[in-house]
Parts: structure tokens; C-alpha cells; sequence
């Protein structure tokens, strides 16, 4: 089996090929940490989404969309805590002059401690074999309790350092883990400094009337500034929600990992605006909800996993990750933030501005809570791209390469292929494109043999092709032959729309949540 760093070099490679993800600037040897979606992948990331916004806005009545600007007031950054506490600890190393995050480093190295655990897991899963009970073995086997113990404690003491900006303990932290530059192996360190990871920008033409922007790090601000215009103009009552996506801009001190971090990306944020006192049960609700729209994409249950925040970011009194199983383990995919009422009510106190929803319940006035819900729209697309590349063996000894994307989110639907370049078969495929391209992007295809064309359609992430013959010609009967079970069916051209339809709509899968 292939390790995880070829896996996830085949995964960038595929994404390029197939013009789903491209280097930013690539003729200029590219752009660190930033990228362009092609064909493919504009299609997969516009679906993605949508099947986001389908399921937060359209189908819930008390959930609105906006679409706010990037640049916003520069206060609004003082108020959101960003311009004092977006920072990010950084360490650098003095033999190889590389940068790193200090608490990445410290993270990398709890992951290596937990993949000893699942080493253990995985040997004893295979002696026991079905009377294996996972849960009795991880809470009484020695040498695992013992692993556990160790992990929890250092993210404990990582969480405490950060919180109290002990930097200091940070680095001796590093040092008694005896930490290495993952590069070069070498433990000499700087000390650990903060770095602020807001990108700045100027307004205005001349140099003495400009006023410093940032570009926004999060997409969430927008949504708190225009709560009350929302609140008003919608008479919306609380619990309510906002909901955004656009983009956001990280200065990241280091962006590896392809479009896993990024430092211009695309975020689809929720703010949910609750009662004071209520943001237990929100907090619980809305764990329970997004997970399940993450496994309403039947991805494998087994790649998501919660994790509770030991350290908690500047306005959040609890904060869980969902966790995605990416080619290099499991990693953060969405946040979900129960973020009090620290947004507003600094906006209320930076603006002077009242911010208050007032409660005819209650028949008062109040600063709501709010719980988030964040995603990374990149991310999420990484999720679904990783996990959809697969290498089948085939009965015959030969392999295929197949992208398995979920139907709803596949960037083509069907592939209409003539199996010949003659005897009137374009034609009559053409037709069925130009009635199929009403309700579905599909492609037509007449070149090489119809297996190259079934091959590059798996490649490609096509769950269709349909295929028009002779036989066509006689009876109006095409195949249509299924992605990931290769099954092929006769069926009457008039049937094939209703066929695909039934596999790709959004709305039956977002009944699944
Ligand atoms: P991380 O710990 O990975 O830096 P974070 O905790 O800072 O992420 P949030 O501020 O909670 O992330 O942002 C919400 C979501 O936005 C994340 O769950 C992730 O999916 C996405 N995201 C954050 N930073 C980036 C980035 N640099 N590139 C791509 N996506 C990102």
C-alpha cells in the first residue's frame, strides 16, 4: 500500500491534471499557499457551496444570507480582538532558518504519540478479532492508557502556556519533547515570539489621507456589524441565524499541505443569535446538526471525529473541531464556537452603538449570545476530493483510477459519448446533450475508444456515462453505465434524465440530514 505522503502527492497531481486545482501564477513559478481552481474545480467548489447554503438558508426559515465586503472599518478589528490577539505563536529554527508554528510543532508531535496508540489498536483489533471491544482495550491497556496520558497532558499544558501568553514555557516545552526541525533534524531554536496574521492594505489615492484596511482574516465580522440591520429588516426573531460565504485572507506562517491552508480562502460561516444562558443546548444542537450534514455526503463515518478545544480562542467560552481523516490524518475541517456575546458587545462599545435585540418574551433588552459555525469551504473540498480518489484493481489484473465524488457535487453529471464518429451517432448524441444541458452540466465526448472514454469520465468524477449505438438508431435504447459499480443498463433515451436526476439532486441527498 501506498504511504500517506504518496497519497496525497497523487491527490495534487490528480487535481491538477484534471483541472480541478492549478498554482496560483503558476507561469511565474507560483504563489505560496495560494491557488486557482479550474474548470473542474470551480464546478466542485460551487456545488460544495451550495449544498452548504441549501441546507443553512433554504431550509431552515430562521436562517438568512448575506453577502458582506471584504474591506470593512478598521475598528472593527480592534473591536473583534484581532488587531491585539489574532496571532499565531512562531519559533524559528537557527540552523535551518525555517519558520514554524509552535504549537503545530508541539501538536505534530501528539499525533505521533497517537498514531502509536492506533498501532496499538490496529495489532490488537487483529488478535482478538470479532470479541475486539475498542473502547474496554483503549481504557485498560497499560502501554495505551500510559500514551494517552502523555498526549493529554502535554496539549493541557500547550493549552495553559497559550493562554496565559507564557511563550516562554512554550519553548521549554519544545525543548524537554525534544522536539526536531521536522527538515532537518536539528533542536536549536529560537525563542517563541507572536506574529499578527492580518494582512494589511491602504484605502485612498493620496499618502497622507490613506487609511490602513486589513483584508478580512474572518468572514464572521461582517455578520456581527450588520446584525441589527439583518434583526430589523427581516423582523427576525431569536433564535435566528446569519449565514455567509466569501473570502478571507490568513498571513500563515506556514502554509504547506496544499489547499489545506491557505492564505486567501473561503469560509461559510453561520452566526447563530441565542438567549443568554442558551448556549449549552445551542452549542450541543449545532455540533449534532453540522456533523450530520458532513455524513449526509456518506463519506464513512469513520472519517469525522469531534475534538474540544483545551485552548479557546480570544471569544469563545467552548469550542469543538470536526475533524476530517485527510491524507495525513485526522484535521481540523469546521469549528463550532459558542462565542458568547463578546462580538457584539464590543461592537457596542468601539461604535457607541446599541446592539440589542429586544425579547417581547421577556419584554427586555439584551446583547444575544451567539453560537458559530464555521467551515472551511477549501477544506471541505480537500475532504471531498481526497477521499473520493481511489485506485480500484479490476478483475482483469488491471487498475482504474476513480473519483468517487459524491453525485450531488460532481462537477459533470453524465457524459454523452457516440461509440462511433460516424453513421449519425454524433448527431443523435448531440441532441440528447442539448436536452440533458437544460437540467445538468454534461459533456459530449467522441474521442478515442468508448474504454478511454470511460476511463477519463472516472477520472474525472463523471457518476454517468451514456452511450449511443447503433442500436440506438432502432429502438431508442442507449447504455448508461454507473461510475463507481461499472454496471451498465439499456435503457430508452427518454428514461435517462429521470435516472440521473434521481442520483444527483440535491434534495435527496440533503434529506439525509
Ligand atoms: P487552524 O487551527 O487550522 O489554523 P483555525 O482554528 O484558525 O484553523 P478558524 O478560525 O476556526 O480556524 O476558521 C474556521 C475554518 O476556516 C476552519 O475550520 C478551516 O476549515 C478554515 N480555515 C481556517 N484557516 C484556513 C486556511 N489558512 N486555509 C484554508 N482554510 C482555513
Amino acid at each position: 500500500m501506498a504511504n500517506h505522503e504518496d497519497i496525497f502527492k497523487k491527490v495534487i497531481s490528480h487535481a491538477k491534471e484534471y483541472g480541478y486545482i492549478f498554482q496560483s501564477s503558476e507561469i511565474y513559478d507560483g504563489l505560496s499557499a495560494v491557488y486557482d481552481y479550474g474548470q473542474n474545480g470551480a464546478e466542485l467548489k460551487k456545488n460544495i457551496r451550495e449544498y452548504w447554503w441549501q441546507a443553512m438558508v433554504q431550509l431552515n426559515d430562521n436562517i438568512v444570507g448575506i453577502d458582506a465586503a471584504i474591506f470593512m472599518h478598521p475598528t472593527t478589528w480592534k473591536a473583534s480582538g484581532h488587531v491585539d490577539a489574532f496571532n499565531d505563536p512562531l519559533i524559528d529554527n537557527k540552523d535551518s532558518k525555517k519558520r514554524y508554528r509552535a504549537d503545530v510543532l508541539v501538536e505534530d508531535h501528539v499525533a505521533k504519540i497517537e498514531a502509536k496508540i492506533d498501532k496499538e489498536v490496529n495489532k490488537a483489533a487483529k488478535r482478538f478479532g470479532d470479541a475486539f471491544d475498542k473502547e474496554q482495550f483503549m481504557s485498560t491497556n497499560p502501554r495505551v492508557v500510559g500514551y494517552q496520558e502523555k498526549a493529554n497532558g502535554i496539549l493541557k499544558r500547550l493549552g495553559k502556556s497559550l493562554e496565559n501568553e507564557d511563550l516562554a514555557d512554550v519553548k521549554a516545552l519544545i525543548e524537554e519533547l525534544e522536539i526536531a526541525d521536522p527538515l532537518s533534524g536539528s533542536k536549536n531554536w529560537t525563542d517563541v515570539k507572536q506574529f499578527n496574521l492580518m494582512f494589511g492594505t491602504k484605502l485612498g489615492s493620496t499618502a497622507e489621507s490613506a487609511l490602513d484596511l486589513y483584508l478580512r482574516p474572518e468572514t464572521a465580522q461582517g455578520i456581527f456589524v450588520n446584525f441589527l440591520n439583518v434583526q430589523k429588516t427581516g423582523r427576525m426573531k431569536i433564535p435566528f441565524g446569519i449565514a455567509q460565504t466569501g473570502k478571507a485572507f490568513r498571513n500563515e506562517i506556514v502554509a504547506r499541505q496544499f489547499i489545506f491552508r491557505m492564505r486567501e480562502f473561503e469560509q461559510m460561516e453561520m452566526q447563530y443569535f441565542i438567549k443568554p444562558g442558551t448556549q449549552k443546548e445551542w452549542y450541543e444542537a449545532w455540533k449534532e446538526k453540522r456533523m450530520k450534514w458532513h455524513l449526509s455526503l456518506g463519506m464513512g463515518e469513520a472519517n469525522y471525529r469531534f475534538h474540544d478545544h483545551e485552548k479557546l480562542a480570544h471569544y469563545a467560552d467552548a469550542a469543538a473541531d470536526i475533524e476530517f481523516k485527510f491524507p495525513f490524518g485526522f484535521k481540523e475541517l469546521e469549528g463550532i464556537h459558542s462565542r458568547t456575546d463578546f462580538d457584539l458587545a464590543n461592537h457596542e462599545k468601539y461604535s457607541g452603538k446599541k446592539l440589542q435585540y429586544f425579547d417581547p418574551e421577556e419584554n427586555k433588552s439584551y446583547v444575544p449570545y451567539v453560537l458559530e459555525t464555521s467551515i472551511g469551504l477549501d477544506r471541505m473540498f480537500l475532504a471531498v476530493f481526497s477521499n473520493s480518489l481511489q485506485e480500484e484493481e479490476l478483475e482483469n489484473n488491471t487498475t482504474r483510477t476513480v473519483l468517487k465524488l459524491p453525485a450531488v457535487l460532481a462537477p459533470t453529471k453524465a457524459a454523452i459519448l457516440p461509440l462511433l464518429k460516424r453513421d449519425g451517432l454524433p448527431e443523435v448524441a448531440q441532441k440528447l446533450v442539448d436536452d440533458l444541458k437544460w437540467d445538468f452540466n454534461v459533456a459530449y465526448d467522441e474521442k478515442d475508444a468508448v474504454g478511454r472514454r470511460y476511463r477519463r469520465q472516472d477520472a474525472n468524477g463523471t457518476p454517468f456515462c451514456v452511450t449511443v449505438d447503433h442500436q440506438t438508431l432502432e429502438d431508442e435504447t442507449v447504455t448508461i453505465r454507473h461510475r463507481d459499480t461499472m454496471e451498465q443498463q439499456r435503457v430508452n433515451m427518454s428514461e435517462v434524465k429521470g435516472i440521473i436526476a434521481k442520483e444527483v439532486a440535491m434534495k435527496e441527498w440533503l434529506k439525509r440530514i
